[in-house]
């Protein structure tokens, strides 16, 4: 508590019931009125549309070590000077994966004609190996879980196994987006190094969504140390099925060709803009979001909403003239899809600055409307947070939610060392139909969804920065 509250507080109590001063310890709660105030000057917001349809429309795509991330890094840490803040580069090597050709046919089932091959639709996954240059040909064997890889672990051999697990909308519907998606990608986080250690010599999976365009949807795939990267690609849906249908019948082979190319690391950096705190400006609530994407699509909804969001937040307080009481950090991490070396090298820098970070907040849950938050913190912490989603009642971002892992890979390195985490709760419903895919445009993007996410955004931020004493430190599991 800084001396001039402590004064303030005794000055008030004989006038005051004590519950009239929010904070069980009688310090003053943020005031209410300012709260609304950001709200609603943030669902005036043009900024944060705008600088999207920028960097998505005249950008496009910006995998780690293209030319299109460098030029949004610039194009950010130009915006954010614009609007104020005090801007940084962070530097730091990212993995360099360049896709090349992809295609594949299925050259062998039950009831080809001569000469007829299936066609498939196909897109590497991140940090895939190669086949020879004029491709591979070999059997595939189809799978629809782990257990059944183990149980024919001999059968892998030589084989390009087919990993065809369904994402389940259901879930998706219900509001568990997250959970399906965390469900079905385990095919594509290990799938291809679980067949590669089986012998195999490709895996395709199916592609994690529910898109219903014959979209394929790619994504890091994960190596154990040491381990040579195998071809491995995502199948659009409807071919994992295709490639079940005809496995089912007979023995099938598949014609495969991937080119991707693994360069030298390339320079990147996180671009850092500060909105400096009134009271205690070496005291830092972070919030973020990943300027890099995939090379499919134009990254307009992964992750391109959740970072101007963030960075609507100081956009926000800018035109509002607001400094809270500690400073906000906006951070537009480098390399969130195929390596977190942003978010990790942000703690690395972090750690050696004066002053804490006393709460973190990402923005990567897409462009959907707010519905609320998420909250990885103390229990006893949530009672103080109710005043965020009270002052967002009018948007209807209302529901509070703690979570015990981690809601942000780029914060992640944050919440493990004990510092609260944050995450907006969106409307994820049709998140996957268009995540990691060519589909993922501008036009995906609802610009009064947009501003509600700015809005939680900023409410949220600025509370935190503004609470009279920052929240406890908190242990959260190592899992999303
Ligand atoms: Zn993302």
């Amino acid at each position: 508590m800084s001396i001039r509250f402590w004064i303030l507080s005794l000055a008030l109590l004989p006038f005051f019931p004590v519950a009239a001063l929010g904070a069980a310890s009688g310090q003053p709660a943020v005031d209410p009125a300012v709260l609304g105030r950001i709200r609603d000057v943030a669902m005036q917001d043009v900024w944060a549309y705008q600088h999207l349809a920028e960097l998505t429309d005249e950008i496009g795509p910006r995998l780690s070590g293209s030319t299109g991330l460098e030029a949004a890094i610039v194009r950010i840490a130009a915006a954010m000077k614009e609007v104020g803040a005090t801007v940084a580069l962070q530097p730091t090597k990212v993995p360099h994966w360049e896709r090349g050709v992809e295609t594949a046919d299925v050259v062998e089932f039950a009831g080809r004609s001569t000469g007829l091959n299936q066609h498939l639709h196909l897109a590497a996954l991140g940090d895939s190996g190669a086949t020879p240059a004029n491709g591979l040909t070999a059997r595939v064997l189809v799978v629809h879980s782990f257990e059944e890889l183990s149980a024919r672990a001999k059968d892998a051999q030589g084989k390009i196994v087919v990993f065809n697990m369904p994402f389940d909308q259901r879930l998706a519907d219900n509001g568990y987006a997250g959970e399906a998606y965390g469900q079905a990608g385990e095919e594509r986080f290990v799938g291809p190094s679980a067949a590669s250690k089986l012998g195999a010599v490709a895996t395709l999976v199916r592609s994690v969504g529910d898109a219903q365009y014959r979209l394929p949807h790619t994504g890091a795939t994960e190596w154990d140390a040491g381990q040579t990267p195998m071809p491995a690609a995502a199948l659009a849906a409807e071919d994992a099925q295709l490639l079940d249908r005809l496995a089912a019948a007979g023995p099938v082979s598949v014609h495969l060709t991937l080119t991707p190319r693994h360069l030298p690391d390339a320079e990147s950096a996180n671009v850092v803009a500060e909105w400096v705190g009134r009271e205690h400006p070496e005291d830092v609530v972070v919030v973020g979001g990943h300027l890099d994407s995939w090379d499919l699509g134009t990254g307009a909804i992964d992750d391109g909403a959740g970072v101007m969001a963030a960075a609507g937040v100081i956009e926000t307080l800018a035109r509002l003239g607001l400094h809270p009481r500690r400073t906000i950090r906006f951070v537009a991490f480098t390399n969130e899809e195929n390596g977190g070396r942003g978010g990790q090298a942000y703690f690395a820098a972090a750690s050696k600055q004066p002053g804490k970070t006393v709460a973190a907040i990402e923005c990567d849950l897409g462009a959907g409307r707010a519905l609320g938050v998420q909250a990885a913190v103390n229990s006893n912490s949530m009672e103080k947070l109710k005043a965020v989603t009270q002052a967002l009642s009018p948007i209807g971002a209302t529901v509070l939610v703690r979570r015990e892992g981690v809601v942000g890979s780029d914060i992640r390195p944050l919440q493990l060392s004990g510092v609260p985490g944050f995450a907006p709760l969106l409307d994820a419903r049709h998140y996957f139909d268009y995540h990691h895919t060519a589909a993922d445009t501008l036009d995906k993007v609802d610009p009064e969804n947009l501003r509600s996410e700015v809005a939680t955004l900023a409410v949220l931020a600025y509370y935190l920065a503004e609470m009279p004493e920052a929240l406890a430190r908190v242990t959260v599991k190592d899992e999303e």
